[in-house]
């Protein structure tokens, strides 16, 4: 589908209010409500798979938006092409400021960012955002009254030794699959490496 026209605008006006060239917005349909999107830098482009929920399609476009705007970690551009965005302080000042001055609700802003990144409800209390202290109250009891696993170690901590067990590589002490790139540092290391076995009990309320 093509983009909306609302998007294209918001794009422009973001972009001219804050003096940055516009990116390249691609903008697909994906199945159920919510939204995804990723700002890639390197070739210029906001892409968008916009769900059925029209506010969460706005919260989505500006929340690249806003990568888009913050400024890259000074040194380290280009050292690696794909960098993992960096959902701090400074970006979710960028962040709610677009959402509130872009049609938002604060409520609607705080609902949806934290169920994506929990992280970012400290940031909003910072930030003075009505709203999000209540939220990360909220937060933090709904995480205490959730069962916690219990864990305990099963074997206890030892040295590594690789084992084949059919196709898979294991260490022979414990049974523990040793696979990706678990699998090349223990090859790669001078010194065996050392590991436990853990186990989860069940869910203690
Ligand atoms: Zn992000
Ligand atoms: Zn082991």
């Amino acid at each position: 589908m093509s983009t909306p026209a609302w998007a294209e605008s918001l794009v422009e006006v973001v972009c001219a209010d804050a003096g940055v060239a516009p990116p390249r917005l691609s903008w697909r349909r994906r199945q159920g409500d919510h939204s995804t999107g990723v700002a890639r830098r390197h070739d210029g482009t906001i892409a968008v798979r916009a769900g059925a929920d029209p506010i969460d399609q706005r919260l989505t476009l500006l929340h690249e938006l806003a990568h888009w705007l913050t400024p890259m970690p000074a040194g380290r551009s280009g050292r690696r092409r794909r960098r993992v965005p960096h959902h701090d302080l400074a970006f979710y000042r960028i962040a709610f400021d677009l959402y509130r001055r872009h049609g938002l609700a604060d409520a609607d802003a705080l609902r949806l960012e934290s169920a994506r990144y929990p992280s970012s409800l400290r940031h909003a209390v910072v930030l003075g955002i009505a709203g999000a202290r209540e939220a990360l109250i909220d937060r933090w009891a709904t995480l205490r009254a959730r069962p916690t696993r219990r864990w305990r170690v099963l074997v206890p901590e030892h040295a590594v030794r690789l084992a084949r067990d059919g196709r898979w590589h294991v260490c022979s002490t414990c049974g523990q699959r040793i696979v990706g790139s678990n699998l090349s540092r223990m090859r790669g290391a001078r010194r065996p490496l050392r590991h436990v076995l853990m186990g989860a009990e069940g869910a203690a309320s």
